[in-house]
């Protein structure tokens, strides 16, 4: 490897005692820098190699007061200065670096003075004005100066090395054997017909938009962060640093509207958040599969080097929008779809057609297939099959195939899923009125019930059961006049006491079903059972699938920890005082081996489980929720809940879950071609071997996220393809194989990888790893690995692919320069922030709730939109542009909307206008708005129209309904609020964005020390 591109690093940033030291809210520094990271085996930063050019490693001078202060090299980056904690400036160099592979391209290469030069003048020298970098710098990673002081302090102090050992896979396994022997090496396969290669560069400035948050954007909020974090009170500016919502606004103003067409490899798509139509032309939609990168370094060695992980977040079943390609359905007849001989890849855009269309050489493993006689087709000039435009499974990314009985469990073909409705009828649900409010739900929901495109009705079955301490099951078959109950008392040996009439159709049960529900409320009304079985119940509907021989799901609603005698039964073991020690863990660990059995149950029945959770103290949601999360379901916490208060929040919530895409009993298997394959799986998922994905149920909201290793080097010329298939059970008992492709780049240049990195699914990756790794390791190594990744990141990045500078400037690709906001924010997410003030079901459910998001859920839970509504537009149809979180954006007199998925509040400022509060709560001033008020008033006049819209399209577009909260600046109700201030401190301990971006740095520096 070339040496050209290091930089050197000045004398202040060696080895220096004190240097590095990890502010408190991170705990000391290890004695050795850490090496362990998630996504590889231990390995270390490698050293400079040796044989360089040494005058590259010797200290340069520090930059001189007259030196331009900004350096324009020709890749893309943000340059952050940090002058004793305050950022002196930020910018980036314009964008219109040529494209192509050449010399000056090169990472290794510095820049040129012609590019130099050519850049600099169409970036006008903003930062002229700022004071010079000299050896104050020094002062950045000195441990007394004031960022290294209490302005990262928090409550988990952490001292001493992280133990090295059990520092590996949280879930160990032995290394897949070789994803389905494909792996012999071979001559390159041939490139993707029809999608043409892309050249290195051609779309490396497609992340970055203009206008970086620059020193001209300076704001009024000077000083802020600083009075903030304690001691220093040195300006600060906090527009000054890389900024989310800006990286979003740039992204949707250069391309949003647009159509993102699929046919080039590599090609980074748009941000999650931004508008855009997909056209699919063989590469799987954005909305179905994302990538970390989209330029895989060819080696391992660079793979490892950089640290970066190599993922992908696939979403099988995501909504696609009307106006896009749809899921076409392809039939390969008896047979079965077509398929490689050697690898088992299904039949892609990326076969490639060889002698006269006779044959086909795989694009996984390079085998040359005969084309069945029935498949036969000529090919045109140019080798491309004259049927190519009219077969999905030539020119689509996505499409799915018939799936003949070969797919189908036992050889039978499969039938309808079917939903179980649990309904947990002890005391105090019933006093709650949840019982009441499921049962009248019921009547009109299950008139909704999932079905086909163009079929007339759903043909998923229903079922009923209730239970407290013994389980109830209902005969509703639509000859009855009365529903019939059967009662199992025995809760050890579950079985069902009824085939015929438990599982029934709703439209012809419809008079039964209707009278059970009516009387169900009625029946328990006296009860005095406040004692309640969990396991038996899962039990009880896994044994009816299993009589039924059908997939499905069973719906959950449950209030209480179950203390009844049964198998299953929980304890509290809630225990405050675990927090911050080598014991915390097992709080999140699931308490017992029935309900892994139970999963394991669930997975090979197809039967998916939701649970509705009304708890009133602690319920042990690690384990409740266990069942849930390894089986394709959801768990949904609805704490005290109130009828009056939280109802609609509730029915929304299992509106959307009763109504929504999903498919059943599926297995999922990620191919790859040669030279690297997928070794780990993070989702809602079970394995029981190294390579197939186990879910029992996958809906459109779920993701699962798979990481990459090498096995051998790759080639830039064929790139790395993926195939997913999904074998699954549709929602009318059709056996079907969802297919995802999708090709990336490879490339020996590192610069390449960091060009084309997504910060949001590389979050995405971040929050799955490591929310893991806290079920196995101390919250403080979990954390400090995570910082340490980060940082090796970076610092390889500034090693290989900036031009050199001061080791005080701050360094970020241009393509993750928010992911420290990002990151920050993950680590003062409740699992990991490891507060006593944070209730242990509300960490464990955060924990189990984010293993199944896609990359839209974990942007948003990160970084919450924060939407300013006093100065909006109520003419317009758009929502306001959010604003950076942080308390600095707040103002007395405004009202904000605050939202990341799971909560929404309306923030109302001290000195809020009282004709505001009159037209949006129909009250004289704020003291009169009632806190407790989950959804506003519908009055008429613009502003609170306009609100009200404003929240339906927010509700709307979300997985999951978000409780809206009324926050009044100053009240208590605040500090809910302000805990999603990502940029902040935060209330429970963790950094402010920019303390810990100096904190980052700081890392950096002691990385290329
Ligand atoms: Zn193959």
């Amino acid at each position: 490897m070339s040496q050209q591109g290091y930089v050197a690093t000045p004398p202040y940033s060696q080895a220096q005692p004190g240097m590095g030291g990890y502010p408190a809210g991170f705990g000391s520094a290890p004695s050795q820098p850490l090496y362990r990271q998630y996504g590889g085996p231990p390995q270390s930063f490698p050293a400079p190699p040796t044989g360089k050019d040494t005058c590259l490693w010797s200290p340069i001078p520090p930059v001189k007061s007259s030196a331009p202060q900004l350096r324009y090299t020709s890749m893309q980056y943000v340059i952050v200065r940090l002058h004793s904690c305050s950022v002196l400036k930020v910018d980036h160099p314009p964008l219109a670096f040529p494209a192509g592979p050449g010399p000056v391209q090169s990472p290794q290469a510095p820049p040129t003075s012609h590019l130099t030069q050519q850049q600099f003048q169409t970036a006008p020298p903003t930062a002229m004005g700022h004071p010079p970098m000299g050896p104050h710098s020094s002062q950045m990673a000195h441990p007394q100066s004031p960022l290294a002081g209490p302005t990262m302090a928090g409550p988990q102090s952490m001292g001493g090395p992280p133990p090295m050992g059990g520092m590996g896979r949280p879930f160990p396994g032995p290394p897949p054997p070789g994803a389905g022997g494909f792996q012999q090496p071979g001559p390159g396969a041939a490139g993707p017909p029809g999608h043409p290669q892309q050249l290195q560069g051609q779309f490396g400035g497609q992340m970055a938009g203009p206008g970086m948050a620059g020193p001209g954007m300076a704001g009024p909020f000077q000083g802020g962060a600083a009075q903030m974090a304690g001691p220093p009170q040195k300006k600060l500016d906090p527009d000054s640093i890389p900024s989310t919502t800006q990286v979003i606004e740039d992204d949707q103003a250069k391309r949003g509207g647009q159509v993102y067409t699929t046919n080039l490899r590599g090609q980074v798509p748009p941000l999650v958040t931004t508008d855009y139509t997909v056209q699919d032309q063989g590469n799987a939609s954005p909305r179905f599969m994302r990538c970390t990168t989209y330029s895989f370094p060819c080696t391992a060695d660079l793979a490892k080097q950089c640290q970066v992980p190599l993922a992908t977040i696939i979403k099988p079943f995501a909504t696609v929008p009307k106006n896009e390609t749809p899921m076409y359905v392809v039939n390969h007849g008896e047979t079965g779809p077509i398929r490689c001989n050697r690898c088992k890849a299904y039949m892609c855009p990326y076969m490639q057609f060889t002698d006269g269309g006779r044959r086909y050489q795989c694009g996984f493993c390079n085998c040359v297939n005969e084309v069945p006689a029935f498949y036969f087709q000529h090919l045109d000039h140019m080798g491309k099959r004259v049927d190519f435009y009219e077969r999905p499974e030539l020119s689509l990314g996505s499409y799915e195939f018939a799936a003949t009985l070969d797919y189908c469990k036992n050889n039978k073909p499969a039938s309808p899923p079917a939903y179980i409705f649990m309904i947990d009828v002890s005391y105090a649900n019933i006093k709650s009125g949840l019982v009441r409010l499921v049962c009248d739900e019921l009547k009109t929901l299950l008139d909704n019930l999932p079905r086909e495109d163009g079929a007339e009705s759903s043909m998923v079955k229903v079922g009923f059961v209730t239970y407290n301490k013994i389980l109830h099951f209902y005969n509703v078959k639509s000859a009855l006049a009365q529903p019939q109950m059967m009662v199992v008392s025995d809760t050890a040996e579950m079985f069902v006491p009824l085939l015929d009439g438990f599982l029934v159709n709703f439209q012809e049960s419809r008079a039964v079903i209707n009278n059970l529900l009516d009387q169900i409320p009625d029946m328990f009304a006296d009860t005095n059972e406040s004692e309640t079985v969990f396991a038996p119940v899962i039990q009880a509907g896994v044994e009816a699938l299993k009589a039924a021989e059908c997939s499905g799901k069973l719906f959950i609603f449950h209030s209480s920890i179950p203390t009844a005698e049964a198998p299953g039964k929980l304890k509290n073991r809630d225990d405050k005082k675990l927090i911050n020690t080598e014991k915390e863990k097992t709080l999140f660990q699931p308490q017992k081996a029935v309900y892994e059995q139970l999963s394991k149950d669930c997975v090979s029945q197809g039967c998916s489980v939701d649970l509705f959770l009304f708890p009133s103290q602690y319920v042990d949601i690690a384990t409740m929720g266990d069942v849930a999360t390894h089986t394709g379901g959801s768990v949904f916490k609805y704490s005290n809940f109130q009828v009056e208060r939280d109802g609609q929040h509730f029915l929304s919530d299992l509106r959307k879950d009763v109504e929504k895409a999903i498919g059943f009993d599926a297995i999922m298997r990620v191919r790859t071609s040669t030279g690297f394959r997928a070794t780990d799986f993070f989702g809602a998922i079970h394995m029981n071997n190294t390579t197939d994905v186990e879910m029992a149920a996958v809906d459109c909201d779920k993701a699962v996220t798979v990481e990459f290793k090498h096995d051998d080097t790759l080639s830039e010329e064929t790139g790395a393809l993926m195939q997913c298939a999904l074998l699954y059970t549709t929602i009318s008992g059709q056996r079907r194989l969802r297919i995802h492709n999708l090709s990336l780049n490879c490339s020996a240049q590192l610069s390449e990888l960091y060009k084309s990195c997504e910060t949001d699914a590389l979050i995405n990756f971040f929050a799955k790893s490591a929310y893991r790794a806290m079920l196995n390791q101390p919250l403080k190594t979990v954390k400090e690995i995570l910082v340490n990744q980060a940082a090796h990141m970076l610092a390889c990045y500034r090693k290989n692919c900036a031009s050199p500078s001061a080791a005080s400037q701050l360094i970020l690709p241009d393509a993750m320069k928010v992911f420290p906001v990002y990151l920050n924010s993950l680590l003062k997410t409740g699992p990991l922030v490891g507060s006593a003030e944070l209730s242990t079901d509300d960490r464990a459910h955060q924990r189990l709730s984010t293993t199944a998001m896609g990359v839209e859920d974990t942007q948003l839970l990160l970084y919450p939109r924060l939407i300013p509504l006093h100065n909006m537009d109520v003419a317009s149809d758009v929502v306001p542009t959010p604003v950076r979180c942080s308390e600095e954006r707040l103002t007395d007199a405004g009202m904000f909307l605050l939202e990341n998925g799971c909560s929404l509040f309306l923030w109302l400022g001290q000195a809020c206008p009282p004709e505001v509060i009159q037209s949006i709560f129909n009250v004289p001033s704020l003291a009169h708005v009632p806190i407790d008020l989950r959804s506003l008033p519908e009055l008429d006049n613009p502003q609170s129209q306009k609100l009200r819209s404003i929240i339906d399209s927010l509700l709307d577009q979300r997985p999951s309904s978000m409780k809206l909260m009324i926050v009044k600046q100053k009240d208590r109700s605040e500090i809910m609020f302000r805990q999603h201030l990502v940029e902040d401190k935060g209330l429970h301990g963790g950094a402010s964005y920019m303390d810990f971006l100096c904190y980052v740095h700081r890392e950096i520096r002691q990385v290329l020390t």
